[in-house]
């Protein structure tokens, strides 16, 4: 089945909804006339629909044919991020620096697509939940749902995500029988030491020279103390201290973030710069704060619902369409909440080459519309094969 003919038929009804959408970004948890739109579109529809978890998500239920109690749920992001948009077109942002710039529009405009699909033919056994997440990008809107009670009151078996994905074709996707994002935790660094005189240093313990010693010696973490087949992260994103020319401060501020797949590596990077981090301000005079604050775990797919995922996948773009197990990306994701409670699969559907070279999260990125009736199709696809049609 290349893209299901219903759905190409209502691909200028999507693109209308996704510019609506694009033109009214909102930002994690303020997600409220994101989330009117999409119960009004599901209501419209005839779709069962609950709001409230994570206080602005939305979640429909469409039931389908006989009396079959099995139940898969397929996830969209809803929320947009804190960047002027610079684009020119039409639907541009309305809202000043907010926009959507990695494409929640599209999954969002494609999940009520398929939606609708799904609740005027109801060619398939069993539940489909669909479920309209909030504060993806910041905030971590799909663990609170999974807090609010997501899967006490819609206990899917499976649950399904995708991500539209510049840089890779349209027609194509990517699906891993495994990791697929990584982890993203960071971590504050405060080093104390003695203030002074610029002038006389002896009398002092520089709090800088241990920061600009400590920063190069925490990159030996990955690139001595881990397999090199290991792959992982360590950036120092922000350094901070002082305040005139001739006084050497009392204290020094390092920040940063560690990123992996498998979290014994990332107790591992943890452990390693805590002795790095306590060793190096101690030779300098110094002491040491270390606070690590976990992230968004990391993105796994089940491996066997990534091979389902791949053949739905094929039903629409063709089995040459679908590359299997590319390497991962070190961005993270926090749909990892509900694979880690769920099995399932988040693919990655080729959004093409964006002419200017804006991808997510630049300022001139837009959703590229040729995907609309591709993700709507995928969901239908996977769908119909989860839960079978009934014969
Ligand atoms: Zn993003
Ligand atoms: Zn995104």
């Amino acid at each position: 089945m290349p893209v299901n003919n219903a759905i190409a038929d209502q691909a200028e009804d999507m693109r209308q909804w996704r510019h609506f959408l694009h033109s009214h970004p909102e930002l994690a948890f303020q997600e409220h006339k994101t989330a009117d739109f999409i119960a009004e579109k599901l209501e419209s529809f005839g779709v069962e629909v609950h709001r409230g978890l994570a206080g602005t998500g939305v979640v429909g239920v469409i039931r389908g044919r006989g009396d079959s109690q099995r139940m898969i749920g397929l996830r969209a992001d809803i929320d947009a991020l804190p960047i002027h948009e610079e684009n020119a077109c039409e639907h541009k942002s309305q809202h000043s620096g907010v926009m959507h710039a990695c494409g929640h529009d599209g999954h969002t405009a494609m999940l009520l697509g398929a939606a609708r699909h799904l609740a005027e033919n109801r060619h398939f056994e069993g539940s489909v939940v669909v479920i309209f997440q909030p504060a993806e990008e910041d905030g971590g809107g799909g663990k609170v749902m999974l807090d609010d009670g997501l899967l006490t009151q819609f206990p899917v078996e499976t649950i399904w995500g995708m991500h539209n994905w510049p840089g890779l074709d349209v027609g194509q996707v990517m699906i891993h029988r495994g990791a697929s994002m990584a982890a993203a935790d960071s971590f504050d660094i405060k080093l104390t030491g003695r203030g002074g005189h610029a002038a006389m240093p002896h009398e002092t313990a520089d709090p800088i020279y241990a920061a600009a010693a400590l920063i190069q010696a925490l990159q030996s973490v990955v690139s001595r103390r881990l397999n090199p087949f290991d792959a992982a992260v360590v950036s120092i994103t922000q350094c901070h201290s002082g305040f005139t020319h001739n006084v050497i401060p009392d204290e020094a501020f390092i920040q940063g973030t560690a990123r992996y797949f498998n979290p014994d590596l990332g107790q591992k990077i943890r452990t390693d710069m805590e002795q790095i981090i306590n060793q190096v301000a101690s030779a300098h005079g110094c002491s040491a704060q270390f606070d690590w604050i976990d992230g968004y775990p990391p993105t796994i797919n089940d491996a066997a619902a990534a091979e389902r995922a791949a053949l739905a996948a094929a039903d629409v773009l063709g089995s040459g369409s679908v590359v299997m197990d590319p390497p991962p990306s070190m961005g993270a994701e926090d749909f990892s909440y509900m694979l880690e409670a769920r099995p399932g699969a988040y693919i990655w559907l080729g959004a093409g080459h964006p002419g200017d070279g804006a991808m997510l999260h630049n300022a001139r990125f837009d959703f590229n519309d040729e995907l609309l009736p591709l993700g709507a199709s995928y969901w239908v696809s996977l769908v119909e094969r989860e839960l079978g049609t009934g014969g």
